[in-house]
């Protein structure tokens, strides 16, 4: 082949690169910290209510007020609105006032996980258990057989609140769902995997000494009562209560090269944190930027706390107000990177992808420019200029990203948030880390694409 034939192909093909082929040593030692403190995140982060809590103890450290309607918003001006403590707006007052629009970057911070049921608590055969209900896309097999914790409140009668943490530490209990021996499983392991575990069998093991008394339900009264002398709780305060058991595993690195992270809830902390870290060393925007951690992702984006909540128009019309500028004028004019996760190729699992549009990890930040299944149906496909506008951002700095796709045509394929925002007359695209085994306990991702993801949202806030 000569100099030319090959010049020709390097101007005209467009050929992928391994990420690291791309980046000098000094943005991998940057790559290295920005994932150490990504992990530090996650590990504290195992609900949507410690997402945000820990989302504001960083953004506070970096300067964030609280926003108050009626305070002077000057550019640079940094403010957050904490949305009943499940969800999270964060906002850097720009150059240019909201008539030209805000940069928002929207992930999610709920993950896929056991809920506990109203009324939880019984005994049976002298063992004590806890009733589920699980919450999101999971395979229920993968939830059985590892440790889990237990995270949430518990509001009162006297009208307080207790927050429960139980199994987070080294040293303390947690809690099991158990599972079939294999020599006792024939029939389980015949029946298709959505039907091995029952959805009421999911019940966590909590207990088996006995109160000492000749009554009944004493397993029961045991646990009951060490809840009691830990929390001061009764049985009855399960009616009022929001508690999540999720994986108790710690956030570690993976692979011998250390390449990889696993850990439980990558999707979608770890857009998150992304978006939190990028708007968290903004300064002086030329439009204003604006960061939504939100709830409910993983069963619709409904609710007050969801991306379809007015919780967002309440914040934006009020930041608009304060600048004399229509809401209409600044939704129009603005841009949304709907910053979630996206299934990562799986040479394991070739047959649902195909090859060529799917993302691959250490490849960078996943674009995904439409999703839905059958013929996009559901789908907010974004248009080719709002594709374009990113492209050029991150060309111009260096950010490295791919284009996604979500499993083959008519594979199955899923919605996305994204049509929420575009529905409100904002151009809209998908973007995010791949990942591998999406919605396990136990998911995992790349340092590259975490790092690279992070990046694009720095440039995006900084250049759109
Ligand atoms: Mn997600
Ligand atoms: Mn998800």
């Amino acid at each position: 082949m000569s100099d030319s034939e090959k010049n020709l192909r390097d101007e005209l093909f467009y050929t992928q690169k391994n990420g690291y082929d791309l980046i000098d040593t000094e943005e991998r030692l940057e790559l290295e910290r920005y994932c150490g403190e990504y992990m530090s995140y996650l590990n504290a982060s195992r609900t949507e209510r410690e997402a945000v809590r820990e989302g504001i103890a960083y953004a506070e450290s970096k300067g964030f007020v609280p926003y108050t309607e009626g305070m002077p918003l000057t550019p640079g001006t940094k403010v957050y609105l904490n949305n009943r403590g499940k969800a999270l707006l964060l906002a850097v007052i720009g150059l240019k006032d909201l008539s030209f629009g805000a940069n928002i970057a929207a992930a999610h911070v709920d993950a896929p996980r056991l809920d506990l049921k109203q009324i939880p608590l019984y005994e049976d055969s002298e063992l004590a258990y806890l009733k589920t209900h699980y919450y999101g896309g999971i395979k229920k097999y993968q939830w059985v057989t590892i440790p889990l914790e237990l995270h949430g409140v518990v509001s009162l009668r006297s009208g307080g609140t207790v927050e429960v943490v139980i199994g987070r530490e080294k040293d303390e209990p947690k809690f099991v769902i158990t599972d079939l021996l294999p020599h006792l499983g024939k029939e389980q392991m015949a029946k298709a995997a959505t039907q091995g575990i029952a959805g009421e069998n999911q019940s966590l093991l909590i207990g088996s000494v006995p109160y000492a008394d000749e009554g009944s339900d004493r397993v029961k009264l045991a646990v009951m009562s060490l809840l009691h002398d830990r929390y001061g709780i009764t049985e009855e305060d399960f009616l009022s209560a929001e508690l999540e058991a999720v994986p108790a595993f710690d956030v570690c690195e993976i692979g011998l090269d250390r390449s990889l992270i696993g850990g439980y809830g990558h999707d979608d902390r770890v857009c998150a944190y992304a978006e939190l870290a990028a708007i968290c060393e903004t300064e002086l925007p030329e439009r204003t930027a604006v960061c939504i951690l939100a709830d409910k992702e993983e069963v619709g984006s409904m609710g007050v706390s969801g991306m379809q909540s007015r919780a967002f128009e309440a914040v934006m019309v009020s930041l608009c107000a304060a600048q004399k500028v229509a809401l209409r004028a600044c939704f129009w004019n603005s841009f949304c990177v709907r910053a979630d996760v996206c299934n990562a190729f799986d040479p394991l699992y070739p047959e649902v992808c195909e090859k060529r549009n799917a993302a691959k990890i250490n490849y960078g930040m996943g674009i995904c420019k439409f999703t839905g299944s059958g013929g996009k149906s559901g789908s907010s496909d974004a248009a080719a200029e709002v594709v374009g506008t990113l492209r050029r951002i991150f060309a111009d700095n260096g950010v490295v990203w791919q284009m996604a796709e979500l499993g083959k045509v008519d594979q199955g394929g899923g919605g996305t948030v994204a049509l929420y925002m575009a529905n409100r007359n904002i151009d809209t695209i998908d973007a995010g880390v791949p990942v591998l085994s999406m919605h396990a306990p136990f998911e995992t991702v790349s340092k590259f694409d975490c790092y690279m993801t992070y990046k694009g949202m720095k440039n995006f806030y900084k250049d759109r």
